[in-house]
């Protein structure tokens, strides 16, 4: 028997399963984007406190009833179970400005190397990205050659900018410097050539000349938007399976109340452990 391809959407619908066995052809990982977060969420969370006076838990806050029950006497106000019944709901925090993800940072760094910083192209010029290209789609290449010919195309970007030397792209003329990983954050050094072309063109205004310096680093909602401006022929090039603006955290899903630890202490209160303040 054929069964259909199905695509797992996450709903906020309780899991039933289904009848019959399944056999399961493939498996993808990938990561949330900010939209299937927000669909996720059952509230958004954007209020870092827990009760009111009237010891009600806050709408919008970290235990709001949404989420699920508060505590052993409330009920749900998504699926109106009580503490036994409800299963929990997620939450959702959007954050102001995207921040790196600290797993993902060599990544981040690793994309950066081989993408211009003003129009997001790659650096290799069009016979080379061809080549690259077509070796890519070719469907006889294995994932583990793939993987290897993304290394390469990493490591060919990555020689065009060190030192001191910098890349004039191609599409936009806009000149690329070697990227490095710094604590945390992520340096942009635009070598010799640029600063000398800098200092000439402010040279003329002297009341600049003390003021004007050009910051090294590319802060997260620079390479958010650089990376959302990339051409998936682009992604596909460098071995993305994913659009690569999700290696940057913009909303955080908030834990169902159900399956944050929580501890009571004397007088019957109960308290939430250090990391849920996090939150
Ligand atoms: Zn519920
Ligand atoms: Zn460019």
């Amino acid at each position: 028997m054929k069964r259909t391809q199905e695509i797992i959407q996450f709903t906020k619908q309780p899991y039933i399963e289904d009848v019959g066995p399944r056999k399961i052809k493939s498996i993808q990982f990938s990561l949330f984007s900010e939209a299937e977060i927000l669909k996720l969420g059952e509230v958004e969370v954007y209020r870092g406190v827990y009760y009111e006076s009237t010891k009600k838990p806050i709408p919008n806050g970290l235990l709001d009833p949404r989420m699920g029950p508060p505590n052993k006497n409330g009920g749900c106000e998504t699926c109106h179970g009580n503490f036994r019944e409800c299963p929990g709901h997620y939450g959702y925090l959007v954050l102001t400005l995207p921040v790196y993800n600290v797993g993902y940072l060599g990544t981040v760094v690793d994309l950066l190397k081989c993408i211009c910083k003003c129009c997001s192209s790659i650096l290799l010029d069009d016979k080379e990205r061809r080549v690259f290209l077509k070796k890519m789609r070719n469907p006889r290449t294995e994932p583990l050659m793939k993987s290897e010919l993304q290394k390469k195309v990493v490591k060919k970007c990555t020689s065009m900018t060190s030192g001191q030397k910098s890349v004039t792209c191609s599409k936009c003329g806009y000149m690329n410097g070697m990227v490095k990983k710094g604590q945390l954050k992520i340096i942009h050094e635009r070598g010799n050539r640029f600063l000398d072309e800098f200092n000439a063109a402010i040279s003329h205004k002297i009341e600049l000349k003390t003021s004007v310096s050009v910051p090294p680093e590319i802060d997260p909602k620079a390479v958010y938007s650089l990376f959302k401006n990339m051409s998936d022929e682009d992604c596909e090039l460098l071995y993305l399976s994913d659009r690569p603006e999700k290696l940057l955290v913009t909303s955080i899903p908030v834990p169902p109340i159900a399956i944050r630890p929580s501890v009571f202490v004397d007088g019957g209160t109960q308290r939430s452990y250090a990391i849920i303040f996090v939150l």
